[in-house]
């Protein structure tokens, strides 16, 4: 650990030396009439709309958009085909298979270790805390020369709960990889994100997505925030028209809702801590943890048997009971009050029916 960031001697040798590729719509980005450059079908497609043309590669007008409601310029945004794809890019370019790994912190987002293993990249795991902090000491000692990235997830998945800002600093501060700071939830907490703190690290990837308080999972779009040194590198390797057409012009449109999404927010956040107070009266509850995002986990009797009796009233839950550091856990999803209202009672059900 400590030293200097030093982006380029992160880098994978291939990605260094990468000639990318360079698409029709690279080369030539100007205003013309007659396209010929890319082997379109110049005479339309067979819809109501058109999308006979590659789309921008970069997708400028997303970004600047985006800048606007995010506050961070729009070179150092990054688009994905959902933030799974940033987390895919981010193994390709900083760590060389069998011979580089990254540090997990479970219980989490479990993609970040299924993407290790596509990549064939190895990882270790220093699990959280009992109340679901870092391990500050675990992740100091697990780090070595070949330790890429760090995957954090705040607020956390499948947990709920933020994780402490000032434990976050302290390894962006004294770590020479990146530290991935997942935001997926970020709108539902009460902690401030990390864009605002770009500029002060230069280690530091945000991700973000449409997918969760955007209500927009179907289009596939993720956000990666970094420097603008760390957003070329993702550009250089990410497939060229990785946001295609159709998926532009609606985020564009829904971009321009912030007032209904955040109206939206706060009715989720107002029935997250309705339910969690209804479900903290039944006997069965042992604990929920305090959540700052759209679910709560929620440790409970019978965890297996309740999720099944909840499938078969046509209610599918998480069940993460089987999960290090969530034993007896479901995670639950914060729904429209009356779907709220139907989960609860059927837990007063299964629970009436089994144990009073
Ligand atoms: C849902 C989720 C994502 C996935 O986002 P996509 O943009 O839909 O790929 C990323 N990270 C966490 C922690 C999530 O829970």
């Amino acid at each position: 650990m400590k030293g200097s960031f030093n982006l380029n001697a992160l880098l994978r040798d291939n990605i260094k030396k990468l000639v990318p590729y360079s698409s029709a719509r690279d080369e030539f980005k100007g205003e013309a009439s007659v396209l010929l450059d890319a082997n379109e079908n110049a005479f339309g497609s067979p819809y109501r709309e058109d999308f006979h043309r590659y789309p921008d590669p970069l997708q400028h007008r997303v970004k600047e958009k985006l800048s606007k409601i995010k506050g961070v310029p729009a070179a150092n945004i990054f688009l994905g085909n959902g933030s799974d794809e940033a987390i895919d890019l981010l193994y390709r370019a900083f760590c060389t298979p069998g011979k580089d790994n990254v540090i997990l912190v479970p219980p989490t987002y479990g993609m970040y270790e299924v993407s290790a293993n596509i990549n064939d990249v190895a990882y270790r795991k220093v699990n959280l805390t009992p109340d679901y902090q870092l391990d500050l000491d675990g992740i100091a000692e697990a780090i070595d020369s070949q330790t890429k990235l760090i995957f954090i997830c705040s607020p956390n998945n499948p947990t709920g709960n933020s994780l402490n800002r000032t434990d976050i600093e302290t390894i962006l501060v004294n770590f020479d990889g990146l530290v991935v700071v997942d935001e997926a939830y970020i709108n539902f907490s009460k902690q401030p994100s990390f864009t605002k703190d770009l500029s002060e690290f230069p280690n530091l990837v945000i991700l973000q997505t449409l997918s969760k308080a955007w209500g927009l999972a179907a289009l596939r779009l993720g956000m990666a925030f970094a420097s603008e040194e760390i957003i070329t590198v993702f550009n250089k390797i990410k497939p060229p028209y990785n946001i295609n057409q159709a998926t532009q012009n609606i985020v564009l449109e829904a971009l321009d809702n912030v007032d209904q999404v955040n109206s939206w927010i706060q009715e989720i956040v107002a029935e997250r801590e309705k339910l969690s107070a209804t479900l903290a009266d039944i006997a069965q509850v042992a604990h929920i943890t305090p959540s700052d995002a759209n679910f709560i986990l929620v440790k409970l009797e019978e965890p297996r048997a309740l999720y099944n009796f909840l499938v078969s009233k046509g209610i599918i839950v998480r069940d993460r009971s089987k999960v290090e550091l969530c034993e007896g856990c479901l995670r639950l999803t914060v729904g429209t009050p009356a779907e709220n209202e139907e989960l609860v009672s059927a837990v007063y059900t299964f629970y009436g029916a089994t144990n009073n």
